[in-house]
């Protein structure tokens, strides 16, 4: 069984605040409690959210995070972190095969353009000529992992023998107006930057550290930025965008 149900862009999940927490919480218990009824090994997509505004650079496993509870992220960070502690209970005193994904920031074709996200909010606007709304100054950082990658690190570890949370991502970190500019370049595009409210709670920094998955599941990325935002920007030419 796969677990992937819940929101995942910020915009979706601050509109969506009460199902977040209750898909990430009673959800997961529903789901659990199949996985242990039909002996299913169980797979819970849990999420770099959990490690919060990181003290820590890059994010291992190890790290127990610096998340707020009470701010307008915390309803998807803390309902992955309570998914999280229920499918580690379930394997423990249940002995479901679970496996835990702590997926970090993903691209691909097939995206939504409004679904809010900085890449596929991003392609529509430098396609369409429009300005680049690039949030605080540029400066916070992210890591961004192409679709066909993750799903391969997916595939291993749901094959795997390890039980505990594992990080898929890719460690090719930069910073959000380095990316605007890639995908400015890319697109051969005339759009400016403008520089718009960072959201609250927004993290400054995220870079995977993957020696985890390399060790046990012998993975690693093998799409660069530069071909996977070709890909992802040849799909979205082929899209209606308003
Ligand atoms: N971001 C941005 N402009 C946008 C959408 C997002 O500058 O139109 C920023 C956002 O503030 C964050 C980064 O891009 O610093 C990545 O945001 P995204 O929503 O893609 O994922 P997150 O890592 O926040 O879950």
């Amino acid at each position: 069984m796969l677990h992937f149900a819940s929101p995942a862009s910020p915009l979706d999940y601050l509109q969506l605040p009460i199902q977040t927490l209750k898909v990430g919480a009673l959800g997961t218990h529903k789901a659990l409690g199949l996985a242990l009824s039909k002996k299913a090994t169980f797979l819970l997509a849990s999420t770099s959210e959990i490690y919060g505004d990181p003290l820590i650079h890059p994010q291992n496993e190890d790290y127990w995070g610096h998340v707020n509870p009470v701010g307008p992220r915390g309803v998807y960070d803390e309902a992955k972190r309570f998914a999280e502690a229920l499918t580690m209970a379930y394997h423990r005193y249940h002995n479901v095969n679970t496996k835990i994904v702590r997926i970090f920031n993903t691209y691909g074709p097939r995206m939504r353009p409004n679904d809010g996200r900085a890449i596929p909010t991003f392609i529509p606007q430098a396609l369409k000529n429009e300005p680049i709304t690039v949030f605080g100054d540029g400066a916070q950082t992210r890591s961004f992992c192409f679709v066909s990658d993750l799903v391969e690190g997916l595939y291993r570890l749901l094959i795997s023998n390890t039980n505990d949370p594992v990080n898929i991502g890719n460690p090719v970190e930069m910073t959000i107006k380095e990316m605007a500019e890639n995908v400015i370049r890319v697109t051969k595009s005339k759009s400016e930057i403008i520089y718009k409210d960072l959201p609250v709670d927004d993290p400054k920094i995220r870079q995977p550290d993957i020696s985890l998955a390399k060790k046990l599941l012998d993975w690693e990325p093998v799409v660069s930025f530069d071909q996977g935002l070709k890909k992802t920007v040849a799909w979205f030419k082929t899209q209606k965008l308003n």
